[in-house]
């Protein structure tokens, strides 16, 4: 009974060591059921599909902007264009707006908790201690005739009911009039609104969210009619748009699209210069020029102009206007297209934003171009507003101000130079990539500080990269879990908002391409995503399934493990072992001398110095297979071959929960180096301890995982053999006595 008992757990024993997993996570199978099914929309591969449609929504607009009294009025008409194959009773319009309307939901869906010190603005916000009256006021919602249309608002949604069904095809027509009090950025906060100068008593104004919106009605989540809280930005369907902006005439307007009238806007001058700026390549042409705008600052005219743009095949539409820009323009090269790239900014940007602005403006579009598609639109606009960075189709709002006396640290010219690439860069992602920001914004915050720190590696050499590194994410990947999601996560329920959505994708990015697939593989699958979903709508899936329809590299593993868990990579060289083939003459225990033999206990049974790692192994022949011709090696050979080689096996075990590939830097007794790379799939069979032999010619006395730190491993003290942080209990004992 004894006997049959011991035999039975030695038999377990051995079945356990030859086939131990250790915990399956099925880290290696495919994504399945957590990617939609692909149908006629959008494809298997992440293509759009045969069927693939999207809807439009073209503008004609006319705007009022009311300096004396801050604020906006406007009236649109909106032709909406049914290309879905389905009957809409009803359209959802987005009014941005009323998230700072009185009755707003935002403040009552923010926690809040009194410290030992509360600021102003702190108590302020968190009891709505405010006067600002904000939010759309709608005055009128008609039809083409003119005619009352029915309407609901629910708080930044509106439901536009139709008097007829709209039917798969069919378009409809129909205005809305609104008006509303533009915020203090400075005081109220916000993406848009104005900012006020007490010195020169004038304001410059960085206009967006500003009409009532189209919202997306799509196949993936029908009407995206999420309400805005304030931080999942925006979801929106193309469409052209014909905008009329009046403003004092002494005002300059920089705006989404291309200017119409010149002529009854800008004085003969500027429109020389204007024309000059277009074919000026190498550097900008300054078209309202700083001691002009100075001298306007000074009064206030009481005419108005209007200023007309029309943009194509946008997604939404911003400007900014003021009497204190200067103005300055340069064109760019960009495949066969010659955008401008303009600035506009007070004095108070100056001297840094006449230096560097434009230039940056001019390098992004150069980088994305290259890795996306070639810059569509005519120009790139980056506008000076203090504290923000904001995008918008073809213009964004930057901040980077020197000091009063026009100094500026390094930090604030990168800081500037950073906001400046990332918000232009966001006219790939999402603004012609057009993913929805309501669900996720990674989607566009993600790939675009990826692409903005390929910019900045290759523009500017000298600028620290703050985002987008390997070694940038470690800090935040090793951090409480509590205080962690996936990047697969909603907007609104992100923690650590910064951390999640844009280093950690653009870090993941980063590694995928250096040490997963290799640049070659990974910049055409980036570059063939970009050209499937110009223009349209992608999903997370279309992404995921182009990269490795694109590549022929199975990343199903790569985004479980980066984009659905909060698992941190985290490799260990646990053991090692060195092997030499045992010879006649010459046992290797007397080669190895001084070996240590350990036996106070399990743990310390691991070599902790190669000397301790060495051991020998006994070369057999090769039995005969059962087939003919298997197993018909030379053994004599094979042993003549390796004799003098050094084996060494070592077990790797994965900490973190990434699977990564592993890498291995062999540091030889005479000084060279060598690195051998095993692709993520080493771990497929089991997820967290892998043992692995190679062979060196010559002698190891180093070891390390990762030497490049371009993984992202957490804790590197394991990644090294022998260990260099903590001594051996021999040596302890030794340096004890
Ligand atoms: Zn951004």
């Amino acid at each position: 009974m004894m006997k049959r008992t011991l035999l039975t757990v030695c038999l377990i024993w051995i079945a356990g060591s030859v086939f131990s997993q250790g915990k399956w996570d099925r880290k290696f199978e495919q994504l399945g059921t957590e990617l939609p099914s692909p149908n006629a929309y959008r494809t298997a591969s992440g293509a759009p599909g045969k069927d693939y449609w999207q809807q439009q929504a073209d503008y004609n607009m006319e705007v009022e902007l009311d300096d004396q009294n801050r604020k906006l009025s406007g009236k649109e008409t909106i032709t909406y264009y049914n290309n879905s194959p389905d009957q809409l009773r009803y359209l959802w319009v987005q009014l941005d707006q009323n998230m700072r309307a009185k009755d707003s939901n935002t403040p009552l869906v923010s926690s809040s908790q009194i410290n030992e010190e509360v600021s102003g603005k702190q108590l302020a916000t968190m009891i709505e201690d405010f006067d600002y009256d904000g939010g759309f006021k709608i005055t009128s919602v008609t039809d083409a005739k003119g005619n009352d249309l029915k309407y609901m608002i629910n708080q930044t949604m509106m439901r536009v009911d139709l008097p007829i069904t709209l039917n798969s095809g069919d378009s409809y027509s129909f205005n809305i009039e609104w008006w509303y009090n533009i915020n203090d950025r400075m005081s109220d906060g916000g993406r848009s609104g104005y900012e006020y100068f007490p010195e020169d008593d004038n304001a410059v104004y960085t206009i967006a969210q500003f009409f009532p919106r189209m919202a997306v009605y799509d196949d993936i989540t029908g009407w995206q009619n999420k309400q805005f809280l304030g931080r999942g930005e925006f979801a929106l369907p193309f469409g052209d748009y014909k905008v009329k902006i009046t403003a004092p005439s002494d005002h300059i307007i920089g705006s989404t699209g291309v200017l119409q009238n010149p002529g009854d806007v800008l004085t003969a001058e500027e429109v020389k210069r204007f024309e000059q700026a277009k074919t000026s390549f190498d550097k900008p042409v300054i078209i309202v020029k700083e001691n002009e705008a100075r001298k306007k600052e000074k009064s206030k005219s009481d005419d108005k102009s209007t200023w007309e743009y029309h943009a194509d095949n946008v997604r939404d539409f911003a400007f900014a206007s003021s009497r204190k820009f200067i103005w300055d323009a340069m064109a760019v090269k960009v495949g066969n297209k010659t955008p401008l790239a303009m600035s506009y900014y007070p004095k108070e940007g100056n001297p840094l934003w006449e230096d560097e602005s434009t230039k940056a403006v001019a390098n992004t579009l150069r980088t994305y171009s290259k890795f996306t598609v070639d810059y569509p639109y005519p120009v790139a606009i980056s506008v000076h507003a203090a504290s923000i960075g904001m995008e918008y189709p073809m213009i964004c709002f930057n901040f980077g101000r020197p000091d009063p006396d026009g100094t500026f640290s390094d930090q604030k010219k990168w800081g500037m130079i950073g906001v400046i690439i990332h918000e232009v860069g966001h006219n790939f992602f999402p603004m012609i990539i057009n993913s929805d920001e309501r669900q996720w914004t990674w989607m566009d915050e993600g790939l675009n500080t990826f692409v903005q720190s390929l910019t900045e590696r290759e523009f500017y050499p000298d600028k620290p990269l703050r985002r987008g590194t390997a070694e940038s994410i470690i800090s935040y990947m090793k951090g409480d879990k509590e205080g962690i999601r996936p990047i697969m996560t909603n907007s609104e329920q992100i923690l650590q908002f910064g951390p999640n959505a844009y280093a950690k994708p653009a870090a993941a990015l980063w590694i995928l391409r250096e040490t997963v697939m290799g640049p070659e593989l990974f910049d055409y699958a980036f570059k063939e995503y970009s050209r499937r979903w110009a223009f349209k709508h992608p999903s997370p899936a279309d992404f995921f399934r182009t990269m490795e329809d694109a590549s022929a590299v199975d990343l199903d593993w790569f985004w479980k493990g980066w984009f659905y868990t909060t698992d941190n990579v985290d490799l260990s060289v646990d053991n090692v072992k060195w092997f030499k083939m045992e010879i006649e003459e010459e046992s290797f225990e007397n080669r190895a001398k001084g070996q240590i033999v350990n036996e106070s206990g399990e743990d310390d049974a691991k070599p902790t110095n190669f000397e301790e790692a060495a051991e020998t192994f006994k070369f057999a022949n090769t039995e005969k297979g059962r087939s003919e011709f298997m197993n018909s090696v030379d053994d004599a050979a094979i042993k003549k071959r390796n004799a003098d080689k050094n084996f060494y096996e070592i077990t790797f075990k994965n900490k973190g929960g990434l699977v990564m590939p592993i890498i291995i830097e062999w540091t030889f007794k005479d000084g060279t180096k060598e690195v051998d790379r095993l692709p993520a799939e080493i771990w497929r069979q089991n997820e967290e301890e892998v043992t692995k032999v190679f062979a060196k010619s010559k002698e190891v006395v180093n070891i390390e995982l990762d030497p490049f730190k371009e993984t992202a491993d957490t804790y590197t003290d394991d990644n090294v053999f022998p260990r260099v942080e903590s001594p051996s209990k021999f040596e302890e004992f030794k340096k004890k006595n």
